[in-house]
């Protein structure tokens, strides 16, 4: 017998069988698994290698919320201790849980909860090689495949980034923000695509300008030179109730336009 003739799911199968009682002649005769590997497997004494993360062949609106996110807030980095981390920190706590959530799914590994930093925020890691170096060699122009499935999946992509890089104040507007001009075209582009109409993409803080660098608790406001321009995308009015019904925020605070202090 040759070394991986099997599957991990072959393994997974069979030994599922196995707990429901049957015996290693049975499982064989509906597997097609010669009993002495059976026996091996449900003995512990060998199993097939688990096989290496890849991406769905079919995309669903899990996979491409996810995709929004880590082309938004989450990050995706390698070195230190845990080499190849998949990482979200943000405010939210919903959010973060979410994100958990899914990516445990996608990566099928057990869902990891939040933890807590100093700074009032939520931090979900996850690890995986297979998914880093899938990410790093893909480009925006790959993921619209996985993003385009259906309209559902675009959906789901939308929410991503929007819960990441959006923002919105009840009765004015939502704003999304973003360095990268091309997913920010890429942006308008699926908005338009919902009939959702917007103003912009116009720059709002331009590459060399002095800005507020985010506070921390307990200490002052300090000030930073912008690397990028920032492009701001504006959505109102009907517009912006059409994308509240039709796209939406996951982030209840977001949804419902509220300031941060009001979920504290
Ligand atoms: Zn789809």
């Amino acid at each position: 017998m040759g070394y991986g003739k099997y599957s991990y799911e072959d393994y997974e199968k069979v030994v599922k069988l196995w707990r429901r009682g049957l015996s290693k002649y049975t499982i064989s005769k509906l597997t097609g698994i010669p009993p002495s590997t059976i026996y091996n497997w449900v003995t512990g004494r060998s199993k097939p290698p688990k096989s290496r993360w890849r991406p769905p062949e079919k995309p669903d609106p899990t996979f491409t919320y996810i995709l929004g996110v880590l082309l938004g807030d989450a990050t995706v980095t390698t070195g230190g201790k845990y080499k190849y981390k998949i990482k979200l920190k943000a405010w939210d706590r919903e959010f973060v849980e979410g994100f958990g959530r899914y990516l445990s799914t996608i990566l099928n590994k057990k869902y990891r909860k939040p933890m807590r930093t100093e700074e009032t925020l939520y931090i979900v890691e996850y690890y995986s090689k297979a998914f880093y170096d899938w990410f790093k060699n893909t480009s925006l122009n790959d993921l619209k495949d996985y993003v385009e499935h259906c309209r559902e999946c675009k959906k789901a992509f939308l929410r991503g980034l929007f819960d990441s890089e959006g923002s919105h104040s009840a009765n004015k507007a939502i704003y999304f923000y973003n360095t990268d001009r091309e997913l920010i075209d890429y942006t308008c582009k699926l908005l338009s695509e919902f009939g959702i109409i917007f103003k912009g993409p116009y720059i709002t803080i331009k590459a060399g300008d002095k800005i507020r660098a985010p506070k921390k608790k307990w200490t002052k406001s300090e000030y930073i030179t912008a690397k990028k321009d920032l492009w701001t995308i504006q959505i109102s009015g009907r517009y912006a109730r059409k994308f509240l019904r039709e796209i939406g925020f996951s982030i209840r605070r977001k949804q419902l336009g509220l300031k941060k202090k009001f979920f504290e």
